[in-house]
């Protein structure tokens, strides 16, 4: 894949390692010389062609002739009184991405946890009821670059000692819905020249786009996170409009058959809605649809915002949940709300873009 400017130049960190080396054959250099602009890219976090080494100087004029290294524009850095900060980038036709650097709640032994929740696409297509970022319908998808360039500019902005432990592809859009771009970035960012992630370290989230999820489960070893939100396909569908497409059915029996690696199990994000998913019935259904599946359940009571008239329920609902789940074998987690105070939690990403007001005490 190539992106290029108006200026017809090419956008050197949207392509996979493989094009850079078509690329720089085609400027006069070899494999080798990718090899070394590759890591400078990523490993020594260059930003301007010109200042590339270890290259001859006709492929360095070459490069900064005809190809160009991609930087996104901050907009602002907002921080949550508990640690979480929201990074939001301006787009150059207009419009904005965010990205949200979530600092581990509970920090276990060993090493401390930061996540960074990454966007895949301008907006949404998936028109999930309960999501703000539904709202704005889908600008279009980010190139790799764009994908890649969150994480890379996040990681110059952390103290030093610090470093971004886990990535997972829930912020803004659907990272299936933009697999070509997707696939190119989890490129370089598996590789041990460029990031340097592990797969167990990566999740994408998934309404479940079922060609799609077998494609990317064969080609890549990632991990998944399947947002199910409902037992029923009648219930499904009234949330999420890609039940109409790919039935719950379907999509459960896709994820079955995904060749997992062995130990890995499958996240089933379920968002609690008061009055809506939260009844004993729906709790069977829940544990029917998880059992004997290696699975990994992450409840998520929903974040209220004045947008939507859906219901957060009790914790205590929340909890009985998660006992009766636990105790049958399935393993459960609840998901923390983070980072509402800058509209960072979960549904909550393009407030921004829809011209929310910026809380001034957040502002970072
Ligand atoms: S929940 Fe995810 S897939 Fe659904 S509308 Fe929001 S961003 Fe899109």
């Amino acid at each position: 894949m190539t992106v290029q400017t108006a200026e017809g130049k090419t956008d050197l960190k949207s392509l996979s390692f493989q094009g850079l080396c078509e690329f720089v054959r085609a400027l006069g250099g070899s494999d080798h010389n990718a090899g070394v602009i590759w890591r400078q890219l990523y490993l020594a976090d260059v930003t301007d062609l010109g200042a590339l080494t270890g290259i001859t100087r006709a492929l360095r004029a070459a490069l900064v002739e005809r190809a160009y290294l991609h930087r996104l524009t901050p907009a602002f850095v907002l921080d949550s009184h508990d640690g979480t900060r929201k990074f939001v980038w301006s787009l150059p036709e207009g419009g904005q991405i965010e990205s949200v650097l979530i600092p581990d709640s509970m920090p276990s032994r060993g090493r401390p946890r930061l996540t960074l929740c990454i966007s895949s696409q301008v907006g949404c297509a998936m028109a999930c009821r309960f999501c703000l970022t539904g709202d704005l319908g889908l600008k279009r998808n980010l190139r790799p670059s764009e994908i890649v360039g969150q994480v890379q500019q996040v990681r110059e902005q952390l103290a030093p000692g610090q470093r971004i432990t886990n990535l997972v592809f829930m912020g803004m859009g659907e990272p299936l819905h933009n697999l070509d771009n997707l696939i190119i970035a989890l490129g370089t960012l598996f590789d041990d020249a460029a990031f340097n992630f592990s797969h167990r370290k990566v999740t994408v989230s998934t309404v479940g786009l079922v060609p799609q999820l077998r494609r990317l489960a064969a080609l890549s070893p990632v991990s998944f996170a399947v947002s199910l939100n409902a037992t029923t396909e009648e219930q499904r569908r009234q949330i999420m409009p890609i039940t109409r497409r790919y039935s719950l059915d379907e999509l459960m029996r896709a994820c079955r058959e995904l060749p997992l690696a062995h130990s890995k199990r499958i996240t089933y994000e379920y968002v609690m809605m008061e009055g809506f998913n939260t009844s004993d019935d729906d709790l069977e259904r829940l544990w029917r649809l998880m059992d004997g599946l290696p699975s990994k359940v992450n409840l998520i009571p929903y974040n209220e915002n004045p947008d939507r008239e859906i219901r957060r329920p009790s914790a205590d609902r929340v909890r009985e949940w998660q006992h009766y789940l636990v105790t049958r074998g399935v393993q459960t987690s609840v998901r923390h709300t983070r980072g509402t105070d800058i509209s960072a939690a979960c549904g909550q990403l393009g407030k921004a873009s829809l011209g929310e007001q910026i809380p001034e005490a957040a502002l970072g």
